[in-house]
């Protein structure tokens, strides 16, 4: 039943039902809105902030609203803007950090800052730490990025220096931190600059301590409004409760938080799923709703998601329902190894555009940042446009382009640009008055930026820079002999590649630093390896390279997205390619090796969140075999897959029939050989042959191993095939080419 007559019921409230009426009719006191994917949360949340500004419950200015990301609040503002018919500016919406900052700004001399502090990066947080570590004389004896990461943990948490004091021995970590921790704070102090830590920290400080600021933004704030509630950490929860305070009349305080517990998928980073699981004691007499029809996805997409998270123990349990079409079910592709992987992305997603689906309506989900690659090259290849959401494209990154300009410099020696960028990285003592100095003797001498600084190292230099300097060159001349392809005992090309990351200490830097993206960072750099791998000679690696990211140069505006599943995180598509489910990839190692049992179930809920982007179509993918760092690896699909009921999923081939499970072992059998794809020189990789067409008895085949040979039964995708050099063998249609 609708909670208002159709004569009252504004326009933006029709087509909804009766539980997301009353979320946001329920304007007083505390709400929390509890759901599964998909059943409008977000939608219910913004069109509640325009029916407070609409009916004047209050002006853009008294309402709070935090979304998950900068972009999620400027779709927001766009909807409400759409909602009312205008704009709405001095709207305080935003994330926790953007809105931190904002009160920070102005209060800044309260905490010991002035306006016009800088927010420092994890680089310059690391920088400072081993500062730090080293006038008090215990650099080398406690890592620097384990201090950091007890640091931002306590941060996450809410605790200030004085809060970390414990009684235990002088020499633990937990000691030592909080020692560094207050001498840390005292000196980002002194350098004017906050963490990003800090951004929420000293909003808790300043609430604490200055009543009477704390008490003009609840006054100013008399609606708080909260999406994605469930990944809110402890200082983020106590920030919204110190502002939610004292808003509200007689009902208590007028907050709405939404959120689903099954998508907590930050834990890592220290959210605590138990805020939202506390709600109702933290607010008393909050009212609680639930919602429970689907408007997002197909029912087979809705049960394979239900059916999934169904796995974890640790979780409230929803009732999730869709009247929606059934529509395919979730569809489930083995392939050969990542190639193989990303060209039938790129098929498929072809084919979606024949039947008339944009670009924009599809995107492709991964558990780690590497995965884009070989992704990206491929659609470079077929010329599909595409964006990386929420990161960059993988030869934009950083660590990419740091260790690219390592291998041009080895492979072009008077390659200025790469120098320039590598000289001092890592750090090696080697300032800009340096670097000037080479400038202008290679402009007087009409020389090369690295000849330059050549013969300044040998005839210019002192000290410390010389020794630096000098050291340099050898290494790039004892890495470039290494790459000659006369050498007596010759070395792989992308070992060496791999040598000079770990002896330049360029690997080192990540290693070392804490920041929640270096552990991918590590990834790229392996992956940048296996790329190398695909190629008969560096040079030829990175020509291709080249190609490849002046190609990617696209203004087009219906492009393809490629994101992490974390980014997915509130955003649906009509169609959603779930790549890489296998074991040792997703779920993640380091998710299982960090928290055991409830790294596994963060990692099923990423799952949960992945499929339920999807709208129409879900498609999941695994390799059967993934090139890692150490060579060709056989994979085996993710323990997720068999966890989705199996009247929801259909596993496929290229023939479009059902495989059976043996395929795992398959893949331990000939990895592909080494091809050079910048000189299309391509040995013919039949072994990766897609099959076109249904196979029949008497065909005549080839393998890669066992050679021709003639089918003489088919069982479903199996072949059982005579073969001319060995006896009779069943094989899996996917991997044998008629001829
Ligand atoms: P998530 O948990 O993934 O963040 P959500 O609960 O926030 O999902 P929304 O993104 O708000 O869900 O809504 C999912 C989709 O359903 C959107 O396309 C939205 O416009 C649509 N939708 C929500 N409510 C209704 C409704 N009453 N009628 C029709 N469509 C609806
Ligand atoms: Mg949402």
């Amino acid at each position: 039943m609708p909670l208002m007559d159709s004569h009252s019921v504004p326009d933006y409230l029709l087509n909804l039902n009766s539980a997301q009426q009353q979320a946001i009719l329920t304007t007083e006191g505390p709400v929390l809105i509890l759901a599964g994917a998909g059943t409008g949360k977000t939608r219910v949340l913004t069109t509640r902030l325009a029916h407070i500004l609409r009916t004047s419950l209050a002006y853009p200015s008294q309402v709070l609203a935090v979304t998950f990301t900068n972009r999620a609040a400027q779709e927001m503002r766009e909807r409400i803007a759409q909602l009312l018919e205008r704009s709405v500016d001095g709207m305080w919406l935003g994330t926790f950090h953007s809105l931190s900052v904002r009160i920070l700004r102005r209060h800044a001399e309260l905490v010991g800052l002035q306006s016009n502090f800088t927010i420092l990066d994890s680089d310059d947080q690391m920088r400072l730490i081993k500062q730090i570590l080293k006038a008090e004389n215990i650099d080398g004896q406690y890592p620097p990025k384990l201090i950091i990461s007890i640091i931002n943990r306590w941060k996450d948490r809410g605790l200030t220096p004085d809060n970390t004091q414990s009684p235990g021995n002088a020499k633990d970590y937990h000691h030592i931190a909080s020692k560094v921790y207050q001498t840390y704070q005292e000196r980002l102090l002194i350098l004017n600059a906050a963490d990003f830590g800090d951004l929420l920290l000293h909003c808790l400080t300043l609430f604490k301590q200055q009543p009477d600021v704390l008490q003009s933004y609840q006054d100013q704030f008399h609606y708080l409004l909260v999406d994605e509630y469930q990944d809110t950490n402890v200082a983020q929860y106590m920030w919204l409760r110190l502002l939610a305070g004292r808003s509200g009349g007689d009902k208590g305080q007028n907050l709405c938080c939404v959120g689903d517990d099954d998508q907590s998928i930050y834990g890592w980073r220290g959210a605590e799923i138990g805020n939202i699981l506390r709600f109702e004691k933290d607010f008393p007499g909050a009212t609680i709703i639930r919602l429970e029809q689907n408007y997002r996805s197909t029912s087979h997409i809705l049960g394979a998601a239900s059916g999934l998270i169904a796995h974890n123990q640790g979780r409230l349990g929803k009732t999730l329902w869709t009247d929606g079409d059934h529509g395919e079910p979730v569809s489930i592709q083995g392939t050969w190894d990542s190639e193989a992987e990303a060209r039938y992305i790129g098929d498929e997603t072809e084919a979606f555009q024949r039947n008339g689906y944009a670009l924009g309506d599809i995107a492709i989900l991964v558990r780690a940042g590497f995965q884009t690659r070989e992704l990206e090259e491929r659609f470079l290849k077929i010329g599909l446009p595409y964006r990386v959401i929420g990161g960059l494209r993988f030869y934009e990154r950083l660590e990419i382009r740091d260790a690219l300009a390592y291998f041009r410099l080895l492979v072009q020696p008077d390659d200025g640009l790469a120098l320039e960028r590598i000289i001092n990285t890592p750090r090696r003592g080697i300032g800009t008055v340096t670097l000037q100095a080479i400038h202008i003797l290679a402009r007087e001498q009409g020389i090369s930026l690295p000849k330059a600084a050549h013969y300044y190292a040998e005839n210019e230099a002192k000290g410390a820079t010389k020794a630096a300097l000098l050291l340099f060159f050898e290494n790039l001349d004892r890495w470039r002999q290494l790459l000659e392809p006369h050498n007596e005992i010759p070395m792989d090309h992308a070992e060496v590649a791999r040598m000079v990351l770990d002896e330049s200490g360029y690997t080192k830097i990540w290693r070392e630093d804490k920041s929640a993206d270096s552990p991918g960072r590590l990834e790229n750099l392996k992956e940048l390896i296996s790329a190398i791998k695909e190629f008969q000679y560096l040079p030829g690696f990175l020509e291709h390279v080249s190609l490849v990211t002046e190609k990617s140069q696209s203004d087009q505006q219906d492009m393809i997205s490629i994101m992490t599943l974390h980014a997915a995180k509130g955003l649906e598509f009509k169609v959603v390619f779930l790549s890489g489910w296998e074991e040792n990839l997703f779920p993640h190692p380091r998710a299982l090796q960090e928290s055991g049992q409830s790294g596994l179930e963060e990692e099923r809920r990423l799952g949960y969140v992945g499929i339920s982007r999807a709208k129409e179509r879900a498609i999941i993918t695994y390799c059967l075999q993934r090139r890692s760092y150490q060579g060709w690896q056989p994979a085996v699909p993710s323990r997720f897959i068999k966890e989705i009921p199996g009247d929801h999923v259909v596993h496929i081939n290229q023939n479009g029939t059902e495989i059976s499970d043996s395929m795992g072992r398959i893949a331990t059998e000939n990895p592909p050989k080494k091809v050079d794809r910048y000189s299309e020189k391509k040995p013919a990789k039949l072994v990766k042959a897609v099959v076109l067409h249904s196979f029949l008895i008497g065909d005549t085949v080839f393998h890669q191993k066992f050679g021709h040979g003639t089918i003489v039964d088919i069982d479903g995708a199996t072949l059982g095939v005579e073969f001319e050099q060995s006896e009779y063998k069943k094989i899996i249609g996917n991997f044998v080419t008629k001829v």
